[in-house]
């Protein structure tokens, strides 16, 4: 299982005395002697500086939709970039792309754009707390929306005379513990759980902010009837229900996640995929909530609806609208699955696969996650090793399971072939590894 990465690790050494961890964000730091740095990428791989290939099924945490380096996609942005660059002017790109949104979207009923997820988020809970006057917002365990102080929280478990609790803390040093007040958190699918927290603060609360898919948790997907059930509460107590659609729009379905499980929130969030990789985000929603952009609420920024990212979204939201690239990245994604619990079950390995294909993940535990509790009990230590293994051998996936495996439209059988075969070789040392380690205990 060699590969070296002597470049990478020279590069680390060098990076890490002038960029924290040597990079420029967290998530891309994996330790001296595992931190990969980009060569180039194309299309369904990539290449570090050691010249080592990898088949990609993190595709920068889900942008690459359509593949990397996409002629046509590439192309409209070299078209954007025509415009001449940023001039603190609105262009029509910006109404094109949100006509295209409110095509495949029916909450979108008016659209303003950001740079990032986080941004997007950001603006939508404060557009909620605006709206209702409140506060507090509610958000699920195991959620993430991006690295701003209301949402770097997560709910901790603790075992508490002999009970488990969990209890919610902060997730990041830096965030004033007051901003905590105003932050709750539930379980996904405890539907009862749901009703009693907004029995006790419903009147509190500004929103419920849910990633239908935890895009940041395996993939645990909402049951219809949690969803329901959230959408029903949030009416009742006047709670606006922000879905943060930054994984799932335009991926799992051409109206997102909503469309998938048949609701319709007051305000979502979209980025990634939306335009192959260029950095653009999206708040949509109500009209009436929405219309608080202006002199109540503000918005906006030096590089919001940059031209570049604005006509590749335009062209990345065609592509997906009109050909079948959903369709054949959930197809790719379920031929996966079968291949892999084909496997797992050869070698006799609890598992299974949760949320949608084209963002899977992959849990050691026998029955599908229903919430974050449940990814917490499953086998981390055989699935981490198992996911080093695949680095190894040329397979990119996070090195643990709380991130799905992404699939874009670029992976091809032959990509299918070669992930399968050497998920079989990773999942063998892995296994080989521990029995070893068991011997010498
Ligand atoms: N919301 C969700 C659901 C996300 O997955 C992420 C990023 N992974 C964000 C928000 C934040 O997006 P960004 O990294 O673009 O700020």
């Amino acid at each position: 299982m060699a590969r070296t990465l002597a470049r990478c690790n020279a590069h680390y050494e060098r990076a890490s005395r002038r960029l924290p961890l040597g990079v420029s964000s967290n998530y891309r730091f994996w330790g001296k002697s595992r931190t990969l740095y980009l060569d180039r990428a194309r299309g369904p791989r990539l290449w570090d500086l050691d010249g080592n290939a990898y088949i990609d099924y993190r595709l920068g945490y889900g942008p690459t939709i359509l593949g990397y380096a996409h002629p046509e996609v590439d192309e409209a942005a070299r078209a954007g970039m025509e415009i001449g660059g940023v001039s603190a002017l609105s262009t029509p790109y910006e109404l094109e792309v949100a006509e295209r949104i409110a095509g495949m979207v029916p909450a979108a009923e008016r659209v303003r754009f950001a740079n990032s997820g986080t941004e997007a988020v950001m603006a939508s809970l404060r557009l909620a707390r605006a709206h209702t006057g409140r506060e507090a917002h509610l958000m699920l365990e195991g959620g993430f929306h991006g690295l701003f102080d209301a949402v770097l929280w997560r709910s901790e478990r603790r075992e508490v005379d002999g009970r488990v609790e969990y209890v919610v803390v902060p997730d990041s040093q830096g965030v004033p513990r007051r901003v905590g007040d105003l932050v709750h958190q539930v379980p996904l699918n405890d539907c009862q759980r749901l009703e009693d927290v907004f029995r006790e603060h419903g009147d509190r609360l500004a929103a419920f902010l849910i990633e239908l898919i935890q895009g940041n948790c395996c993939g645990i997907p909402s049951t219809r009837e949690y969803v329901e059930t959230a959408r029903k509460l949030c009416d009742r107590y006047g709670v606006v229900m922000i879905v943060d659609e930054v994984k799932t729009g335009f991926r799992v379905a051409r109206g997102g996640a909503q469309e998938l499980l048949g609701v319709r929130a007051d305000l979502c969030t979209f980025a990634k995929a939306m335009a192959n990789g260029y950095p653009i985000s999206a708040i949509a929603g109500r009209a009436e909530i929405m219309g608080k952009l202006g002199p109540e609420v503000p918005q906006g920024g030096t590089y919001a609806a940059h031209p570049v990212s604005l006509a590749a979204a335009a062209k990345t939201l065609e592509i997906i609208e009109k050909s079948d690239a959903l369709e054949r990245i959930e197809s790719y994604g379920r031929r996966l699955w079968r291949g892999m619990d084909s496997i797992l079950r050869d070698y006799g390995i609890p598992h299974s696969f949760s949320g949608h294909p084209s963002m899977g993940g992959i849990v050691l535990t026998a029955s599908p996650p229903q919430s974050m509790r449940d990814w917490e009990d499953s086998d981390h230590e055989l699935y981490n090793a198992i996911a080093a293994n695949l680095n190894d051998l040329g397979i990119l996936c996070e090195p643990d399971s709380c991130e799905p495996w992404f699939v874009s439209t670029a992976h091809d059988d032959a990509c299918l072939a070669e992930t399968l075969e050497k998920v079989e070789l990773a999942v063998d040392a892995a296994l080989e590894a521990r029995e070893r380690a068991a011997r010498r205990a």
